[in-house]
């Protein structure tokens, strides 16, 4: 298991990960998903200090891919559809000069199991499937969608000093209609 001080990235399942597995299935075929702001927050903290993340989920909608993209994470770090976790994160290591050492990997269901045992640091969340819990190097204390992301990602920036918000330093993405949003709404810059 490697040291919170040696790890280089993260990467995330998103059902059961960032949020308690529960979707809301519409009409139109759509599932919406309920995000915590604080895993939110610290993905993009993450972000600006210089940690790739990848999102590698057996799930497929665009707001998948807007939600993360306003996090910070690239498109090409976005791995949707993904039935053999490990090749995928294997696939994002190659791309940034990683090993498996060096990244996290939480996932909370079977399609895990494997990536879970290879990650440098495999995690999975306190209502994880038996046989995640059974694989991972640490079974955390949170659940899904419940500050489990935050609790690693915050620990481990800890762990390297760069647990830091700086409210001058910028995001280095745009907020997109969030900001517009907020522009509207206040009249001021954001
Ligand atoms: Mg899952």
């Amino acid at each position: 298991m490697t040291d919170l001080k040696n790890i280089k990235a993260f990467a995330f399942d998103v059902d059961g990960v960032f949020t308690d597995g529960s979707v809301l299935a519409m009409d139109n075929g759509d599932l919406l998903r309920i995000f915590n702001a604080k895993d939110s927050f610290s993905v993009r903290t993450a972000r600006v200090n210089g940690f790739p993340v990848a999102i590698i989920t057996g799930g497929c909608s665009e707001s998948i891919i807007s939600r993360f993209n306003s996090l910070g994470i690239p498109s090409e770090d976005i791995y949707q559809m993904s039935k053999n976790k490990l090749p995928d994160l294997q696939h994002f290591c190659k791309r940034h000069g990683l090993e498996l050492k060096d990244v996290v990997f939480a996932g909370d269901d079977v399609p895990d199991v494997e990536t879970l045992k290879a990650a440098g640091l495999g995690i999975c969340p306190k209502d994880a499937c038996v046989e995640c819990q059974e694989a991972a190097d640490v079974v955390s204390d949170f659940c899904g969608g419940k500050r489990f992301v935050r609790d690693i990602v915050e620990r481990t920036l800890r762990a390297q000093g760069k647990w830091k918000f700086d409210p001058d330093q910028p995001w280095g993405f745009s907020y997109r209609d969030e900001v517009n949003a907020a522009q509207f709404k206040s009249g001021r810059h954001v």
